[in-house]
């Protein structure tokens, strides 16, 4: 599933409170609430170059998602419909012809003093950039169980994909890669499995596929949902439950996925090998079922896809 190597998009037209402008151009205040204290929440969206268009996956997913986290943070964003108009528009006024990825962001715009929801403006931008992968899916993932917990529900939703929880992200990843790991894997506060450091995690035992129900303090990954689907049109038996640490270390298989990383699988997870050491059958179905459904070759799939 390796793409070609991504071209920077120089400058590329971006949308912030309501004006398109170049990148680079795309300021705000040094006292921006958002850079001060973390509060927003954003969404990664994939496009996928076919050759003739662009097709985004998942559009409608990710922006509901953006929306109700929005809610959730007492922030007001445009409607899920315009922020998908904003979105194609995106695409449209930068016309790219390779896989691009698009961030839009809602956020607190406002610059008083003092971390509060209430009472602050709100802003909205949507950007893009060129992207191949953010993991590499061809080659096993050497992981490690990391040392920093998963944020908790009651803490910082790890649900709302807020700007400001992505540190406890950093910390993992960055601890991982010190250690000459590729990726982190987050257990929560009752030391369940819970995710990667930006990605959901899925293990096959026995032949059915299980990845960590919606009450571990995971992000409700888009990718995992189209990965649960895919399963159950690949006749796969799923279970959603409480996964514990050592079950990463008897799994046959393990993958990680997510927009960035698409399907990656795992090699080996604390310097143990998971099941043979090469990719394994059930996530070689899903990897490739997953491949072709976006980049528009399976047309069950097809709603999945938006072309601008
Ligand atoms: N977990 C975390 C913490 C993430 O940041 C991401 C990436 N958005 C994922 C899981 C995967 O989510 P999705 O499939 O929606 O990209």
């Amino acid at each position: 599933m390796t793409s070609a190597a991504p071209q920077p998009l120089a400058n590329p037209l971006s949308y912030l409170n309501g004006e398109w402008k170049p990148l680079g151009e795309c300021l705000v205040p040094i006292n921006t609430h958002a850079l001060q204290y973390g509060t927003g929440c954003f969404e990664g969206i994939r496009g996928y170059w076919s050759g003739t268009r662009l097709n985004l996956l998942l559009l409608r997913q990710h922006f509901a998602r953006l929306h109700r986290n929005a809610g959730m943070l007492l922030m007001s964003c445009p409607s899920v419909d315009e922020m998908i108009a904003i979105a194609r528009d995106c695409v449209a006024r930068n016309a790219p012809t390779q896989n691009v990825y698009l961030r839009p962001v809602v956020f607190k715009r406002g610059t008083s003093l003092g971390p509060v929801l209430v009472n602050v403006a709100d802003g909205y931008m949507c950007y893009l950039q060129a992207l191949g992968d953010y993991l590499d899916t061809s080659k096993g993932l050497n992981v490690c169980v990391s040392s920093w917990r998963r944020l908790a529900d009651n803490a910082i939703p790890t649900r709302s994909k807020a700007t400001g929880g992505y540190l406890n992200s950093a910390l993992a990843k960055s601890e991982a890669v010190l250690n000459g790991f590729d990726e982190a894997i987050f257990l929560n506060d009752r030391n369940q499995v819970c995710e990667g450091s930006a990605e959901n995690i899925f293990l096959v035992r026995d032949g059915v596929l299980v990845t960590p129900d919606r009450t571990a303090d995971i992000l409700e990954g888009i990718t995992r949902q189209a990965i649960l689907q895919l399963a159950q049109d690949l006749g796969i038996p799923v279970q959603e439950r409480a996964v514990a640490r050592t079950e990463l270390y008897h799994a046959d298989e393990i993958f990680l996925t997510g927009t960035g990383c698409q399907v990656s699988w795992v090699k080996s997870i604390d310097k143990r090998q998971v099941g043979a050491g090469a990719r394994g059958p059930l996530t070689a179905k899903i990897q490739t079922a997953y491949e072709n459904a976006v980049y528009g070759r399976e047309p069950t799939y097809a709603e999945w896809l938006t072309a601008v």
